[in-house]
């Protein structure tokens, strides 16, 4: 499906970045990875992706706080390989605590990963896919880009902010073959989900599984927590020719969270 293509993940090193770049690299897109982590793992993952699915993987490691290593990031894509044809924004972070005690440090870092990283990848990625006439832009924003949390006031702002973003670059890529969309997941079972229910089965003396179901169930009606693999599957589907006039859509994979 992806023959050709060239994809760079942001944030691939772990957790739905990962996943996305395991997904990508089965339908042939080549991949670049980036995020930090033990160097060792982040070799073997690349490793693994390429021999598994034989496709080129490279690993930049820029610190996509800073705008001009998010610039970078994408011109060191386009040299290694000559294109970038798939730009999936995953890499965020946040920081849980009431507004009045969010320190402004975090609130700008939280900014500047989440929300200002995916523009500049954005508009340095954009024209060259503009010019080569076929693009995907996918954004991993989160069920809390759709409504509102509690005591994360940095992280809604700006999920929210990045649903905003992939309205306003679907209006200005509409008549092209660029499309620009934003993923919206509820729970999803990387390691801080398993790490608060942890936490809780320690605290309440209840089993692992108990408390699984417990964190799940407090926010999802299903009760169970999205796999990063269904995530990934979603991303793949927005990139594939079927989803060619899905635009500015952002569309939740929650376990009922917003249905309720
Ligand atoms: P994770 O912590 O498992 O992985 C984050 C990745 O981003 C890692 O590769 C890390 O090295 C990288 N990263 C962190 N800071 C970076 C920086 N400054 N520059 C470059 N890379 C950096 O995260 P995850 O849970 O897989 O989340 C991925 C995305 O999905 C995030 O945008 C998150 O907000 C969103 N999301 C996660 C959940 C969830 O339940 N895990 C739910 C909804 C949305």
């Amino acid at each position: 499906m992806l023959e050709g293509k060239v994809a760079l993940v942001t944030g691939s090193t772990d957790g739905i970045g990962f996943a996305v770049a395991r997904v990508l690299a089965r339908e042939k897109a080549d991949i670049v990875m980036n995020g930090f982590g033990d160097p060792a793992v982040v070799q073997a993952r690349r490793e693994e992706i390429e021999r598994e699915f034989g496709v080129r993987v490279l690993h930049v490691p820029a610190n996509l706080t800073i705008p001009a290593e998010a610039v970078q990031l994408v011109h060191a894509a386009q040299e290694a390989f000559g294109h970038v044809d798939i730009l999936v924004n995953n890499a965020g972070t946040q920081h849980k605590s009431p507004v009045e005690e969010q320190p402004p440090e975090r609130w700008d870092e939280v900014l500047a990963l989440n929300l200002s990283a995916p523009f500049h990848t954005i508009r340095t990625a954009l024209p060259a896919m503009r010019t080569r006439g076929w693009g995907r832009i996918v954004n991993v924003a989160s069920i809390y880009g759709l409504t509102g949390g509690y005591n994360r006031s940095s992280y809604v702002a700006s999920k929210h902010g990045l649903v905003g973003l992939t309205k306003a670059v679907a209006l200005e890529t509409a008549n092209s073959a660029v499309t620009c969309n934003a993923v919206c997941p509820g729970d999803v079972s990387t390691r801080i989900f398993y790490k608060t229910a942890k936490d809780l089965a320690l605290r309440e003396n209840i089993s692992r599984e108990e408390a699984i179901t417990r964190v799940a169930a407090s926010n999802m009606p299903s009760g169970r927590a999205i796999s990063p693999e269904q995530v990934a599957e979603l991303v793949g589907y927005l990139c594939s020719p079927a989803a060619a006039e899905i635009r500015g859509a952002a569309m939740s994979i929650d376990g009922g969270w917003l249905a309720r």
